[in-house]
């Protein structure tokens, strides 16, 4: 059977443009990254030997210990931990059960600074609200006494762009149904996928306001609520959840470099987040950014010769909970001359797009990046990047960023929940980050002059 006309132009969009052959090295480069091993062994390593590293928790401190002893065995030079403390939240018992109508049990997970249900539970009754508008439309003090339970309708997207308008269910939820005297919350997981699989991450309540028992239904178990409500009666929920505080405690970021030959070019600042949530291995959040970005950076030690400038590897700490790591981070180093940043904080799946924010000055630069990625399949695109969370004060700042924009797809069926574990992790498409990252370092590096500020 002939190829379809679709997949013929699949074909001939995806070939290498001939007119923009990169220079030998950055394609001998690429070549080589894309029979990267190293990502894989941090992945894997990380996942097996750690497991799941929670912000603060001892867990994360084995973590930094194996993550210097590995960057020092690549042969990074500077490999060091900066220390900072903060304040630390552990999960405890969490089980839910509706006791009437439909007596059965669904499954759940504690959302990061949730408080307490103590060891009892509470029973109450259930009101649901589907999204932020409505819970903010509610009269104060209507929720007392009650378990608010938020929906929503997430779908997947390549770009991942459905957090963020979803997201804000998590972050915000909880404290808005808490100033209305809810007396605990259960929310439709942030998620797009349909196992009993609940997924966790941080909820802020306000400075000064107390924090309720707030929880992620797994999404099958929403929706078996959401039924319950609809056949009209009162819904009533025992909910057990025994988080707690555990005060300060040491976290730390882990710190390599590929040395610049040229100490006036500035440094490269690039990484991804080494603490995780807890119900996983943190496989693709966020092992795989920290091993794309090093063994990205690897391949430049590599190289007859060293990189003009610095590029520096963060394995930043405390992302999940807070970003204490990039604020400690930030605050220590911000006098330095960083010239450009970027994090890769979004899985293992294949690099899609480029997105720059250099000054007009640096178009050049932007347009050679964008033809040296072409051959991985990878567009450029206009638009400002988004950078990362552990960059976002480099970027506030003014410092340039970019960003290589991996596949979401399938990121938010496993983000934060028991199933982001390494077998998760497809090796080619792993690869193709590898070189992508190593082409835009090896590129960005050893570009002449400077790289402009975004803004002054
Ligand atoms: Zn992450
Ligand atoms: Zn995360």
């Amino acid at each position: 059977m002939e190829k379809p006309v679709a997949l013929l132009l699949a074909l001939s969009l995806a070939a290498p443009a001939p007119a923009q052959t990169p220079p030998d090295q950055s394609r001998r480069l690429r070549e080589a990254a894309l029979r990267d091993d190293v990502a894989w062994d941090i992945v894997e390593g990380l996942t097996t030997e750690v497991g799941q590293r929670l912000a603060g928790t001892e867990a994360e401190a084995r973590a930094r210990s194996w993550a210097v002893a590995r960057l020092k065995s690549l042969g990074f030079s500077n490999v060091h931990v900066e220390e900072y403390r903060m304040p630390v939240w552990v999960r405890g018992t969490e089980t839910a059960e509706i006791v009437s109508p439909f007596p059965q049990r669904l499954a759940l997970a504690a959302l990061g600074s949730s408080g307490s249900t103590g060891d009892a539970g509470i029973t109450a009754p259930v009101v649901a609200f589907e999204g932020l508008d409505a819970l903010r439309a509610a009269p104060a003090d209507s929720l007392k006494g009650k378990i608010v339970f938020i929906t929503h309708a997430m779908k997947a997207t390549q770009d991942g762009s459905g957090y963020g308008y979803f997201g804000p269910i998590r972050f915000q939820g909880p404290a808005i149904a808490a100033s209305k005297g809810a007396a605990a919350v259960v929310i439709r997981s942030v998620g797009t996928d349909h196992h009993r699989m609940p997924h966790t991450g941080q909820t802020n309540f306000d400075k000064g306001s107390a924090a309720i028992p707030a929880a992620a239904l797994s999404v099958p178990d929403a929706e078996n609520l959401a039924r319950m409500l609809e056949r009209g009666k009162p819904v009533v929920m025992h909910l057990v959840l025994t988080p707690r505080s555990v005060g300060e405690q040491l976290s730390g970021n882990v710190v390599a470099e590929v040395p610049g030959s040229d100490p006036d070019a500035g440094i490269v600042l690039v990484g991804g987040h080494l603490d995780s949530w807890d119900l996983g291995t943190g496989a693709i959040d966020d092992a795989a950014g920290v091993a794309i970005t090093a063994a990205a950076a690897r391949h430049l030690l590599d190289l007859p010769e060293r990189p003009r400038r610095t590029i520096r590897v963060v394995w930043w700490g405390s992302e999940e909970v807070g970003g204490f790591g990039s604020k400690d981070y930030f605050a220590r180093h911000k006098q330095e001359n960083v010239v450009l940043v970027a994090e890769s904080d979004f899985g293992a799946d294949r690099v899609w797009r480029l997105r720059t924010g250099f000054a007009p000055a640096d178009k050049e630069l932007g347009d050679r990046l964008a033809a040296a990625l072409a051959p991985l399949g990878i567009a450029s695109a206009a638009g400002t990047p988004e950078g990362g969370a552990d960059v976002e004060q480099w970027m506030e700042a003014g410092v340039a960023a970019f960003d290589l924009n991996q596949d979401g797809t399938r990121y938010f069926d496993l983000h934060h929940t028991a199933d982001d574990t390494l077998d998760k992790i497809d090796r080619e498409q792993l690869r193709q980050n590898v070189a992508a990252w190593a082409t835009t370092l090896w590129i960005a590096a050893n570009s002449s002059g400077r790289i402009a500020k975004t803004r002054d």
